[in-house]
């Protein structure tokens, strides 16, 4: 699969990344139909924050869930949208 990355300030990059794996229960694959850069990654990518090596971009976004959710099977193949507080960075 494909990933925005940000390698340094001022370097993103549209990259090939390792593929998706469930770990914990709690994680959910979502194909991403929309996303964005959130105005805390434009800190980073200015130089005005540290950037802590290459870094997932676009923690916001729209798409369909892939996996199920441990606690509701209803949910697949549906719409979500995710807050930047519930996602993992990828
Ligand atoms: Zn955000």
């Amino acid at each position: 699969m494909f990933g925005t990355i940000m390698h340094g300030p001022g370097d993103v990059r549209f990259e090939q990344v390792e593929d998706l794996k469930i770990l914990k229960p709690t994680d959910a694959i979502i194909k991403l139909s929309v996303t964005c850069v959130c105005g805390s990654d434009l800190w980073p990518y200015r130089g005005l924050q540290p950037n802590e090596g290459p870094a997932h971009m676009g923690h916001e976004y729209c798409g369909l869930l892939l996996t199920p959710l441990p606690r509701s099977d209803r949910m697949k193949g549906k719409r979500q949208s995710v807050r930047g507080d519930q996602t993992g960075g990828q």
